[in-house]
């Protein structure tokens, strides 16, 4: 059977407990074993954490995979700039379309001259085009 007071080994250790506990539990790992041993481990594994190089306690990259991390970046960053250059400018493009549209109520030149060349742009049906008419006619 577990010892009651097993579970307070770890906050012992740590020199988490209140003064009057961790002087009480002093005295209770010296009559008892099963504490006694948890605290060897604990400070077994504490000794092992703190002797080992700093950078042995975290997953190092390659260096390949941080290149590669880089330039992930770096072309996620170029991309962003660009759609917000693309996106400016559609903005700024609509803006001014919006604005021209607004103001003037009139047509504008190329609209009325658009108009005018399509009118002008009709032939009106010259003597060869009669008689060309009238030759199929005739064939009929
Ligand atoms: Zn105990």
């Amino acid at each position: 059977m577990d010892c009651p007071q097993l579970p307070k080994v770890s906050a012992y250790h740590d020199r988490a407990l209140p003064e009057h506990e961790q002087s009480s539990f002093a005295q209770h790992c010296e009559s008892c074993a099963q504490c006694r041993l948890e605290l060897a481990r604990l400070e077994r594994l504490s000794a092992f954490l703190s002797s080992a190089p700093l950078d042995d306690r975290r997953p190092r990259m390659a260096f390949s995979a941080q290149l590669q991390q880089k330039r992930m970046l770096q072309f996620a960053q170029f991309f962003t700039a660009a759609a917000a250059i693309v996106f400016l400018g559609c903005g700024i493009a609509l803006l001014r379309m919006s604005n021209d549209s607004s103001t003037t109520t009139q047509a504008r030149s190329w609209e009325r001259l658009a108009i005018t060349q399509q009118i002008d742009a009709a032939p009106a049906p010259d003597e060869e085009d009669i008689l060309v008419q009238a030759l199929f006619r005739e064939d009929r």
